[in-house]
């Protein structure tokens, strides 16, 4: 039996030229009347200028906005909290990101806790992470969003299946639990704690691995039936490896995605998409009814948890 790939680049640049697309018509639609106007909502990326990993993942993303026409602004700055109050502030901003890692994780945490929930478009604040728990329209960590896209770009059944997680992760696992319940799964969510992981995983038909783990998931903990989708990314001598030792899995399951080319293209796309989203409803909030102060739930994106 030779297992389907599920290319994670071909869905990316698939999702890419659909992102152009809806750039292109809010800059023709603002465009309208004024062309002086034509100003679509940027991406701002906030980043520890003293962490290189989190300085490439921010390059890295703003690379991928413009790519797609949106505008994007890098800030690498010590005064962070300031720059936060501004870009919320700021209505051309429609997405704020803070990359992460943080030298200092705590600082990190005030900062994202600071940002406008309606522009928080890596579902990174608590206000959102609610919402996700909830089954309520929310932005969502990218990376799990990442996950459901994957399934659902391979037209593969979510619903009353067995989805075993392994991590909990505020970032990967909670959020892809949460995902994957509002789309009917049986979820379950293994951890450190977790006795005899292997027994549980070969019960899934679909497999998230979010342990930052390389190689932990081996060929004797999947059954030939099940999806395994792998959101490791671990550094190893010679590259990056997954959580997924693919060697030996590949062969044995149903469909899998790689390391790398799998998830982690695909996770960018869907930091943009939210933002994309984020700007769409501006632009139409704009033109039609005026914000209302507390009403910011009309601005969270609808591809959150309730629509699959
Ligand atoms: P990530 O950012 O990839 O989600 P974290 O380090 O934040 O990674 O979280 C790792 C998660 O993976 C934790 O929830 C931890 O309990 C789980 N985990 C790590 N190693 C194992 C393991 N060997 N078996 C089961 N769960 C594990």
């Amino acid at each position: 039996m030779s297992s389907r790939l599920l290319d994670g680049r071909e869905l990316a640049s698939r999702l890419r030229r659909e992102l152009q697309h809806r750039v292109a018509a809010l800059g023709s639609q603002q465009a309208g009347d004024d062309a002086n106007a034509r100003l679509i909502p940027s991406l701002a990326i906030l980043h520890d200028g003293a962490v290189e990993a989190a300085e490439l993942y921010a390059a890295s993303l703003d690379r991928a906005a413009r790519a797609v026409g949106l505008p994007a602004q890098l800030i690498g700055t010590s005064d962070a909290a300031a720059a936060i109050d501004r870009l919320n502030a700021d209505p051309d901003v429609a997405g704020i990101v803070i990359a992460q890692p943080f030298a200092d994780p705590p600082a990190a945490r005030r900062l994202v806790e600071r940002i406008d929930p309606t522009k928080d478009v890596d579902g990174a604040t608590p206000t959102n992470a609610g919402w996700l728990a909830r089954g309520e329209p929310a932005f969502v960590p990218a990376t799990a969003l990442a996950v459901v896209a994957m399934l659902e770009a391979h037209g593969i059944e979510v619903r009353g299946r067995r989805a075993v997680i392994i991590g909990r992760s505020a970032v990967v696992g909670r959020p892809v639990a949460s995902l994957l319940l509002e789309r009917d799964a049986t979820v379950v969510v293994c951890h450190r704690a977790t006795r005899n992981l292997a027994r549980e995983t070969r019960r899934a038909d679909i497999l998230v691995a979010a342990a930052g783990s390389p190689g932990l998931v081996r060929a004797e903990m999947v059954n030939r039936s099940a999806v395994v989708i792998d959101c490791g990314i671990n550094a190893v001598p010679g590259g990056i490896a997954g959580d997924v030792d693919f060697a030996t899995v590949a062969p044995v399951v149903r469909a899998i995605t790689p390391v790398p080319g799998g998830i982690g293209p695909v996770t960018p796309m869907m930091v943009l998409r939210q933002t994309v989203e984020a700007a769409e409803r501006r632009a139409s909030a704009a033109r039609g009814q005026q914000l209302e102060d507390g009403d910011g739930r009309r601005l969270i994106g609808h591809q959150g948890v309730n629509q699959a």
